[in-house]
């Protein structure tokens, strides 16, 4: 029991979207436990279940301004594991939805926000814990699995420390140069130099469609700045034509969130000692610490620095060869520093990118030539697509043969295990069908790889397997290269 996180009567559950089983590390919290005697395939290998039973629990639901009564059933006891974790997927197959950061169980608008614990993400919900919950003889065997004595990790609540007004001076004077900014981002009403302000949920705020004025707190870490500036990056993109940032931060240039100043224009510099901001009196104060003031719209060009001058000019040279002909001192009639060699991989040359996704792979060291055509195939799904198909379909699933890499596709509309049978029957008959040659054993598919989703784990899946004599192989849960040749295939699909 080391990681269970508290906070009044309520206890932090993690999701997990790759886990096909939810499971309870503390077993008061399981009601009508029964004793389970088969062993559980998890990512880190086989476990014994001791138990399984109901996980039962209220979650908030603030939009109604009150309390849902959630029920898991076959919630597995796992006393060795970290904090109780439930299955998205799982969750989902019983008719809960998973959007965009919010989690909703059963029924319009009832939803709850994942929220982030130390890293983890889940949701705050109050367990329901029985009174007579154990039989003696589960107990005997849950002997080591006491209820904790103390909860650690409280969240940490971050206190307001964001700057004051800034002084009229400087900020009609930004306003006259650029246009009226309508919105602050980190701000108090007291302290907002906008009509529109966002206090502290800047990670809910779109950056975008507005004039904002961004004024982060100082003091907070350098992978604070770097979320910051991904993440205003990432929203400008969406609308750029009617979308302006003036953003006053330190100035830092040592940090490892520097570099993304290169989508931006220095428009002013405010040295340490300055009367820079004013408090509520109309009093001015001094700023700490030297101050820039970035800007971007559509018109700001991005900086490019000397090293992808240089790529560009030597086409798109590999910076391996740059970095060698550096130390054998070549003069490249530039000088590049380590600082340039650490730019962020997001800002380096774009084309690069788009082309190394477009570059044949190797072939893997497995060797599956001693299987005939379709004798060893794998299989998975991708999707849902963005928008339904011509013929009202959202996934894709591919069935690939091993030793020849050819890959059938096929189209359903839902991703479940009716659909998955359909499809790989589909997938055997033309199998059949196609042989041309009257030679048996040749083109039967004897083994299938496949992950381990819920649409290929089921009874009308096994007993298609066994009636066909195919060997299902699973890959382990989250393991993705197990299965690396179909994935690899869906990746070059997306990305085509
Ligand atoms: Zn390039």
């Amino acid at each position: 029991m080391k990681s269970i996180y508290k906070m009044g009567n309520k206890i932090f559950v993690g999701l997990d979207t790759c886990a096909n089983v939810h499971s309870v590390p503390y077993m008061p919290l399981l009601t009508d436990p029964r004793p389970a005697d088969r062993s559980i395939g998890t990512s880190g290998g086989e476990t014994s279940a001791r138990l399984y039973g109901n996980f039962t629990f209220m979650v908030d639901i603030p939009y109604y301004n009150t309390q849902k009564r959630v029920n898991v059933s076959n919630a597995l006891g796992m006393p060795d594991s970290g904090l109780p974790l439930l299955s998205v997927n799982l969750l989902k197959r019983s008719g809960a939805k998973h959007s965009n950061g919010y989690i909703g169980f059963h029924g319009d608008d009832s939803w709850v926000k994942i929220e982030c614990v130390n890293g983890l993400y889940g949701i705050w919900v109050t367990p329901i814990i029985p009174e007579n919950h154990l039989s003696t003889n589960v107990t005997d065997q849950l002997h080591d699995a006491q209820p904790p004595e103390r909860f650690v990790g409280q969240p940490r609540i971050e206190s307001i420390d964001f700057p004051p007004k800034i002084a009229n001076e400087y900020w009609s004077e930004y306003n006259e140069n650029r246009g009226e900014f309508t919105h602050q981002v980190f701000t108090t009403r007291s302290r907002s130099n906008t009509p529109e302000q966002w206090l502290n949920d800047w990670y809910d705020c779109m950056f975008c469609s507005y004039a904002f004025l961004v004024t982060p707190p100082s003091n907070r870490s350098n992978e604070f700045y770097v979320q910051l500036f991904e993440k205003i990056d990432h929203d400008f993109s969406k609308n750029p034509h009617d979308t302006k940032i003036l953003i006053i931060i330190q100035k830092a240039p040592r940090s490892s969130w520097w570099k993304y100043l290169c989508n931006y224009e220095i428009i002013d510099e405010v040295v340490a000692e300055s009367l820079f901001y004013i408090d509520k009196d109309g009093k001015h104060i001094k700023n700490g610490r030297d101050l820039i003031v970035l800007y971007r719209d559509i018109n700001t060009v991005t900086k490019i620095n000397p090293l992808i001058l240089l790529h560009l000019r030597l086409m798109h040279f590999s910076n391996v060869y740059i970095l060698d002909l550096l130390k054998k001192n070549v003069d490249l009639g530039l000088t590049i520093n380590e600082t340039f060699l650490k730019m962020a991989v997001d800002y380096f040359c774009k084309g690069c990118q788009v082309r190394h996704r477009k570059l044949p792979v190797k072939a893997s060291h497995q060797d599956f030539s001693q299987y005939h055509p379709f004798q060893y195939v794998c299989m998975d799904g991708t999707g849902p697509l963005p928008v339904e198909s011509l013929h009202g379909n959202f996934y894709i699933w591919g069935v690939m043969c091993m030793s020849t890499r050819w890959v059938r596709v096929f189209f359903t509309r839902n991703k479940d295990q009716a659909e998955v049978f359909v499809v790989f029957n589909r997938f055997l008959e033309f199998v059949q069908t196609n042989s041309r040659f009257d030679i048996e054993n040749l083109f039967v598919t004897e083994r299938l790889l496949t992950d381990l989703g819920g649409e290929f784990l089921n009874k009308s899946m096994i007993s298609l397997c066994v009636k066909r004599r195919i060997a299902h192989k699973f890959s382990a849960a989250t393991m993705h290269h197990q299965n690396a040749h179909i994935e690899r295939y869906f990746q070059t699909l997306w990305t085509e």
